[in-house]
C-alpha cells in the first residue's frame, strides 16, 4: 500500500537558548543525511511569536528570535521553515506546543517529525505522538532508510545493545522520533534556496486547571561545564541531596565545575544544565573526578575526551573503572570530606607560598597572591562581600588584596584560613610559626610557675591540641588566679577533689569526674582535698 504521508521530514527547533538551538541544528543535520535517501523536503518547525508577547506574564523573549532562527535553519539544512505564531505561544510549554504540532501534523501529514533528545524535546515528542495517536521511536542515535522504510538505531538494555526499530508496515501515519543530538555537526547549506512561512495559529488550546503566573527566560551561563579544566561529577551513589553537597565542596576546593549523571538531575539535587552524557553535555577537562557513578554508556559518552579520569566507587567491579585512569575503591561519604580537606589545605599552602615567594623576591613585582585569592573566592562561589564579612574586613579591603595593592597581615591570613575552614598553620610561614611557638613557650613557662606540669605528649606543647597532667598542692589554689585562652579545655580529675570556678559558677569535681568547657571563660582551679589534686587536662587552641 502506498504511504499516505507527504515526503516531508519535520524537525522541532528549540529557541530557548543558543545551546538548545545548536542541538536542534544537529538534529536538522541528521534529517539532512536521512533525506539523501528520502529525497523529500526538510522543514524546520519554529513555534512562538514574531511580535513580543501579548501576555503580561512574560518578561523576556526567547534567546533566539524566530526570524533569526528561521534564517539560520535555512542555511543549516532546512528547505523550508514553518513559524507557528500566536501571542500565547511565546512561553515554551510542552502541553500547549504539543497541540500545535499535532494539529499541524494532522493537516499536512509529514512522513516524520524529529525532536532533539532533551528533557523538553522528549516531553514534547511523547505528548504530540499521543495526541496524534501515532508511533514514537525514542532516543535514536541514527536514522536510515532500508527497503523503503525508516530504520532508527536506538540504545536498548541500558545501552548494552543498539536496537534497530521501524514503524510497522501497515502504519501509514506520521512517525515521531526523539533524536540524540550529540555526535553530529550542523550542515552548511547556505546558498540553498529556502522559504519561511508564517502560519498564524488561530486557536491555542490552553489546558484547563493551570495558570501561568510568570515566566522569565533563564540567561544561559558561559559554557562553564564544557570549558572547565576540572570537573567533579556526582552520581546516584551519593544517595542524597545533602551528600551531593560533598561533590560541590570538592569542586569548589579544586576551583572546578560540578557535573552529574542523570539520577541526581532527576532527583533535583542539581540543575539539568549540569547533566553529562548522551543527552547532556560533552566535557573535555584535564581532570574529571567521577564520584558514585557506575559508568553507564550514556554517561561515558560525554566524558571520553577527559584527559585524566579519576573514578571513586565502592564497587570494585563498577564499569567506570574500565575507562578510569585512576580508580579509588572506597565509600564516597567517608573519602570525600577527607580528600576535600586535603585539597583545601594544599590550595591554601600554595596561596601562602606565593606570598612568601614574593616577599623573598622583588617586592614591587605582582605577586599572584591576589589572583589566587580571587580564584579561590570565586571557586567557593563567595561574593567579595561575603568573604569580607567572614574575615571581618571591608569589601574594599578584599578588593585591594585581589589587586595585589596591599600585603596581607598574619592575622588576616589566620582569619582567611578559618573562613575557608582549613588549619591556620597552613598559612603560616616558618618565621610566623616560630613567633607563635615562642609566645606559646613563654605562656607555658608562666603557666607552670604555679604548679607542676607534665606533658603527656612531649614536643607538642605548642601545638593546637595538647594534653598534660597538673598537680595542685592540697587546699591550694591554682595560680595565676584566673586564666582564660581561646579554644576549649577538658579536665579529668585523677586524684583528689577539684573546685573549678568557671565564669561566676563554681563546679566541684570528685575523683574520676570530668568537665569540658569553653576556655575563653575565665576559669580558676583549686584543690579541695587534704592531698594534692591531680588532673588530666586537654587543651585545644585554634
Ligand atoms: C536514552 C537514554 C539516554 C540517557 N542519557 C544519559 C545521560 O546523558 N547522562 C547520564 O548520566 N545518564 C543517561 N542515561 C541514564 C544512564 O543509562 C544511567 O542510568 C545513569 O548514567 C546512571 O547514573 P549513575 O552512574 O549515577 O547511577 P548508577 O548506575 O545507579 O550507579 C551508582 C554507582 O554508585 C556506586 N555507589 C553507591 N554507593 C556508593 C558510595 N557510598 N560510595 C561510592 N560509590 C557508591 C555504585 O556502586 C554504583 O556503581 C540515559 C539513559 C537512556 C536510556
Amino acid at each position: 500500500m502506498k504511504p499516505k504521508t507527504k515526503r516531508e521530514i519535520w524537525v522541532y527547533i528549540d529557541l530557548r537558548n543558543e545551546r538548545l538551538f545548536g542541538l536542534s541544528l544537529n538534529v536538522l543535520a541528521r534529517a539532512y543525511e536521512l533525506n539523501r535517501s528520502v529525497s523529500g523536503t526538510i522543514i524546520a518547525i519554529v513555534i512562538g511569536s514574531l511580535t513580543n508577547s501579548a501576555t503580561e506574564t512574560t518578561t523576556e523573549t526567547p534567546a533566539i528570535p524566530a526570524n533569526e532562527a528561521a534564517d539560520r535553519c535555512l542555511s543549516h539544512g532546512a528547505n523550508r521553515v514553518f513559524i507557528f505564531e500566536n501571542p500565547n505561544l511565546t512561553v515554551p510549554r510542552t502541553d500547549i506546543y504539543a497541540s500545535v504540532v499535532s494539529d499541524a501534523v494532522e493537516s499536512r501529514t509529514p512522513l516524520l517529525v524529529l525532536f532533539p533528545l532533551t528533557e523538553f524535546g522528549r516531553d514534547l515528542a511523547s505528548r504530540t505522538a499521543r495526541l496524534s495517536n501515532a508511533g514514537l521511536i525514542a532516543d535514536c542515535v541514527d536514522l536510515t532508510m532500508k527497503n523503503g522504510r525508516i530504520v532508527a538505531s536506538c540504545p536498548s538494555w541500558g545501552g548494552e545493545i543498539l536496537a534497530n526499530i521501524t514503524y510497522r508496515e501497515d502504519f501509514h501515519k506520521t512517525g515521531f522520533a526523539t533524536v540524540q543530538p550529540q555526535g553530529i555537526q550542523p550542515v552548511n547549506s547556505s546558498g540553498n534556496p529556502g522559504t519561511t512561512e508564517r502560519i498564524p495559529v488561530e486557536r491555542v488550546a490552553i489546558p484547563e486547571g493551570i495558570e501561568l503566573i510568570s515566566s522569565t527566560y533563564e540567561r544561559e551561563e558561559r559554557k562553564k561545564l564544557e570549558e572547565a579544566e576540572i570537573v567533579v561529577a556526582g552520581g546516584a551513589g551519593l544517595a542524597t541531596a545533602d551528600a551531593f553537597g560533598m561533590v560541590r565542596d570538592l569542586a569548589a576546593a579544586l576551583g572546578g565545575e560540578v557535573g552529574a549523571t542523570r539520577p541526581p538531575v532527576l532527583q533535583h539535587w542539581i540543575k539539568e544544565d549540569r547533566l553529562i552524557g548522551q543527552t547532556g553535555k560533552t566535557i573535555h577537562p584535564k581532570i574529571l573526578i567521577s564520584v558514585g557513578t557506575s559508568g553507564a554508556i550514556q554517561y561515558t559518552a560525554g566524558i571520553t575526551d577527559s584527559k585524566t579520569i579519576v573514578a571513586i566507587n565502592r564497587d570494585p567491579k563498577a564499569p567506570i573503572f574500565q575507562i578510569a585512569d585512576i580508580g579509588i575503591t572506597t565509600d564516597a561519604s567517608t573519602f570525600l570530606p577527607v580528600f576535600t580537606s586535603k585539597v583545601r589545605q594544599t590550595a591554601m599552602r600554595s596561596l601562602t607560598d606565593t606570598l612568601y615567594e614574593r616577599k623573598g623576591a622583588d617586592e614591587e613585582k605582582i605577586s599572584g597572591f591576589g589572583e589566587k585569592l580571587l580564584k579561590l573566592r570565586e571557586s567557593h562561589g563567595w561574593s567579595r562581600e561575603s568573604l569580607a564579612q567572614a574575615t571581618g574586613q571591608s569589601p574594599e579591603f578584599i578588593k585591594q588584596f585581589e589587586k595585589n595593592e596591599i600585603s596581607p597581615s598574619v592575622s588576616f591570613l589566620l582569619r582567611l584560613s578559618r573562613a575557608f575552614n582549613v588549619d591556620p598553620g597552613t598559612f603560616l610561614h616558618e618565621s610566623e610559626k616560630a613567633m607563635i611557638r615562642d609566645q606559646r613557650a613563654q605562656q607555658f613557662v608562666k603557666r607552670t610557675e604555679n604548679y607542676s606540669y607534665k606533658t603527656l605528649t612531649p614536643g607538642t606543647e605548642n601545638e593546637h591540641l595538647r594534653s598534660f597532667m597538673i598537680t595542685i598542692e592540697s587546699k591550694q589554689a591554682h595560680k595565676p588566679v584566673a586564666y582564660k585562652h581561646e579554644g576549649e579545655e577538658y579536665i579529668y580529675v585523677m586524684e583528689g577533689d577539684l573546685e573549678l570556678t568557671l565564669g561566676g559558677k563554681v563546679h566541684k569535681l570528685k575523683q574520676h569526674e570530668s568537665i569540658h568547657f569553653n576556655s575563653e571563660t575565665p576559669h580558676k582551679l583549686k584543690s579541695l582535698s587534704d592531698k594534692a589534686t591531680r588532673c588530666l587536662v586537654v587543651l585545644y587552641t585554634p
